[in-house]
Formats: C-alpha cells, sequence, structure tokens
C-alpha cells in the first residue's frame, strides 16, 4: 500500500496543527511512520487519501460500535442540521436521550450532558468533592479519564505512549490531590484510605480498564472498592466512557452488576458526535448548579445535532435485543483465531477480552495492571501494527490500547484479520 497523499497531507499539518494531530496518539510517535489520513468510511472499513481501504479495529476510539456512517445517526444529524445547530436554549430532544439513558443505565437518576469523556469525569470529580466535601481523589495507574489536570497521573494510553505520565503544567497543588493506587490491589486502596481519613471525596475507576489494553477486574476487585467506599463515605465513580453502552445496555454497571455513585459516559453515547455525560442518583446530581451548588455549564451541552446522533445510537442499541450477544460473539470468534495462529506461530503473547473489548500484548505474563501491560515488548508491537497495516487491517497505533469491535464486521472481516494476523506472525 502506498501512503503519497497521506505523507503530504501529514507535513501540510504539522505546519499549522502541533505534530500534525488534534489528539496525540494520532501521530503515529510510538509505531513510527506518518499517520493515515482517512478520506471517508462506510461500515467496518475506512477509505483513506490514498485509496486504500482499511478494516477498522479502532472505530473512532468506541463510538461506532454499529459502524461507521450508520443510517439512523446520519439520517437524524442531517435531518436536526437543516432545523438550526444551536440555540443555548432548551430543547426536547435533551430530556428524551436523558430519558432513554435513564432507563437503559441501573441505579442513575438524572444525567447531564457535556462535550467529551474528558469534561464528564472533571465534572464527575468536581461533583463528589461538593457533595462530600473533601478534596482527595484516588485514581489507578493505567486507568485514563482524560487530560484534565488532576487525572494526568499515570493516565496511561496516550499519555503513556509518550512517556509523560506527569504532564509539565499540572500543578504541585493539584497533583497532591490525586492518590495512586494499582488496579486490581485492593489492599493498596485500603492502606490509602487508611492514610488519608474523612479525606477521600472519591475513587474513580474504569470498571474494565481499556487504556492500558483491556484489563479486566480481578474478581472481588470493584466489590471491594464498592465496600470501602460505602463504609467509609467515598463515592464511587465508575468511568464508563469506553465501557458504557458498549459492554451492555446498562455498561459495566450491569454487567458485573455492582453499583456505582457517579457514572461517566463518552464515546458511544454521542454516536460520533463530540458528547460525554455524567449520571447518579438525585440526591448526588441536584447538587449540580441551578439547583445546588456545585458549578457545571457549556455552551454547546445537549447541542442538537449531538443529542440527534446520540439519541439514534442509543434507541439503535436499545432496540436491538441481540446485540451484546452478537458482539461477545465476533469478539470470542476474533480472540479465539489470534490464539490459534500465534500459537502456531510461536508468539510470545497474553490476550485480555472482556466483550467487545479485546487487545494482544505481547508478553506471556497475565496483564492484570499498568505494570505488567507495560512490560510487553513495543518492538514486536510495531512490526505487528504495520504489517497489519500493509494488510489493510487498522489497529491503534499505541500497545496500550484496546480494540474496539463494531458489529460492522463481517465473519469474512474477521477471517480475512485473523489470515493477516497469521500473515504478519511470521515476520516477527
Ligand atoms: C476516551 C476516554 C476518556 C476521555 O474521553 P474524551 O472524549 O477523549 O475526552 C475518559 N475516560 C475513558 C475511560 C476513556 O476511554
Amino acid at each position: 500500500m502506498l501512503y503519497q497523499r497521506s505523507s503530504q497531507l501529514f507535513a501540510e499539518a504539522e505546519k499549522v496543527i502541533p505534530g500534525g494531530v488534534n489528539s496525540p496518539v494520532r501521530a503515529f510517535k510510538s509505531v513510527g511512520g506518518t499517520p493515515i489520513f482517512v478520506k471517508q468510511a462506510k461500515g467496518a472499513y475506512l477509505y483513506d487519501e490514498d485509496g486504500n481501504r482499511l478494516i477498522d479495529y479502532i472505530n473512532s476510539w468506541g463510538p461506532m460500535i454499529l459502524g461507521h456512517a450508520y443510517e439512523p445517526v446520519v439520517q437524524a444529524v442531517t435531518e436536526k442540521a437543516k432545523l438550526g445547530t444551536s440555540f443555548g436554549m432548551p430543547t426536547e430532544l435533551e430530556t428524551q436521550i436523558a430519558a432513554l439513558a435513564v432507563s437503559m443505565v441501573p441505579n442513575i437518576d438524572k444525567i447531564r450532558f457535556v462535550n467529551s469523556g474528558t469534561e464528564a469525569c472533571m465534572s464527575a470529580v468536581r461533583l463528589a468533592r461538593g457533595f462530600t466535601k473533601r478534596d482527595k481523589i484516588i485514581k489507578f495507574a493505567g486507568c485514563y479519564h482524560g487530560h484534565s489536570d488532576s487525572f494526568l497521573i499515570q493516565a496511561g494510553s496516550g499519555a503513556m505512549t509518550f512517556g509523560t505520565p506527569n504532564s509539565p503544567g499540572v500543578t504541585a497543588g493539584t497533583a497532591k490531590d490525586t492518590l495512586l493506587a494499582k488496579y486490581n490491589d485492593l489492599e493498596n486502596v485500603r492502606s490509602l484510605i487508611e492514610a488519608n481519613p474523612n479525606e477521600i471525596a472519591a475513587i474513580i475507576v474504569e470498571p474494565v480498564a481499556g487504556n492500558m489494553g483491556c484489563v479486566p477486574p480481578i474478581k472481588g476487585f470493584l466489590e471491594g472498592l464498592r465496600q470501602l467506599c460505602s463504609e467509609n463515605g467515598i463515592l464511587l465513580i465508575f468511568d464508563e466512557v469506553m465501557t458504557g453502552f458498549r459492554l451492555a445496555k446498562g455498561g459495566a454497571q450491569e454487567l458485573l452488576n455492582i453499583n456505582a455513585d457517579i457514572v461517566c459516559f463518552g464515546k458511544v453515547i454521542g454516536g460520533g458526535l463530540p458528547v460525554g455525560a455524567f449520571a447518579a442518583r438525585e440526591e448526588i446530581m441536584n447538587y449540580l448548579a441551578p439547583l445546588g451548588p456545585v458549578y457545571q455549564a457549556g455552551t454547546l451541552s445537549g447541542n442538537p445535532l449531538a443529542m440527534a446522533a446520540g439519541k439514534a445510537m442509543l434507541e439503535s442499541l436499545n432496540n436491538d435485543a441481540a446485540i451484546f450477544q452478537r458482539l461477545e460473539e465476533k469478539t470470542a470468534y476474533l480472540e479465539a483465531g489470534i490464539h490459534r495462529v500465534l500459537k502456531a506461530n510461536n508468539i510470545v503473547y497474553t490476550i485480555n477480552r472482556v466483550g467487545s473489548m479485546i487487545s494482544v500484548h505481547f508478553d506471556e505474563s497475565p496483564v492484570v495492571d499498568f505494570q505488567t501491560a507495560a512490560k510487553g515488548d513495543n518492538e514486536t508491537f510495531k512490526k505487528f501494527f504495520h504489517g497489519l497495516l500493509k494488510e489493510g487491517v487498522y489497529i491503534a497505533p499505541s500497545a496500550y490500547e484496546t480494540w474496539f469491535i463494531t458489529d460492522a464486521l463481517s465473519y469474512e472481516d474477521l477471517d480475512f484479520t485473523i489470515n493477516a494476523i497469521d500473515k504478519v506472525s511470521k515476520t516477527l
């Protein structure tokens, strides 16, 4: 495959956009080479500016769970656009999508819409601090909650890919209120709580981690967090920006049968438009302005185009009783195929998977937290990534990312991908 036009476009972009991209992982820094510029996409396929077709395993980092240019979403957005694109006034549509989300997700009474996952997590933490009148939070190494200051402490994913887990510009004052714990290590959390009695407002966690590759919670971990939070007056925040409306209608809360106090959404909930949201039971949500003292706002929050896309997406998921089962089966099929060919080619690897989140780590030891995720062989990953690209298969350009499986993938696409992995494995 040739990437002549993409390379040219990247060179032009670099002149006027820092690093040529508007979000760092897109730049291919950790795998080398120059990024691919997309022209259009449909279903499971991306078409780039050089005319190459790629099977897409990123799907805009999650949102396109039903495929690119998904007809009901496209239709909803184009129809809405003709009626005006932003008002800064309430619309009926906002109530409709809010009611739908509240009906799909367990344990929430009210939801507020924002414009990104970052904003959702940032606002959730402010709300938790206001509600508990405490300052500190606990986050886990390797979990990503967006790029707001309090979270850029060993933040996995893009932040990790670039080796700047503690970004300059985050003040010491902010950093001191973020306590860092090890994922899947309950004792570690317990000792942090004991060392900071009555100071911790919230524990924020990806219930299934997806920003250090896919790392499932071990049995008892989330249950233990729930119990520690309840015993110590701490709010449990599930960052379901990745898992929400992906692992089940009601996200990880439903799949794993654990109730969080505040839940954050992004990605799928916007159907491909910039949307985030956070939700909780009434008592907590009523703490937000204009009802309560915790301030949170947004000129474009609840934007009609974004809400139309999100509503069309949630309705499609809500009305398709088999969707999450189908995603599970497709991803399990892919997993089995990858096992088969990597084993046959004597590759050292681990695969982690929960539902339609899956990742391949080039190390044989179990990947259960950030430390074990970081052990993967990045040189092998680079070759794997570029090998797959040559075969027409696009996975995330970083070893720290989950693959996001879309229902638009056919079993033919999956077989094609497994064959490509077989071919590439022989070159590793
Ligand atoms: C992507 C992601 C975010 C950040 O969302 P943005 O829309 O990129 O700001 C937060 N938390 C998790 C778990 C994510 O995967």
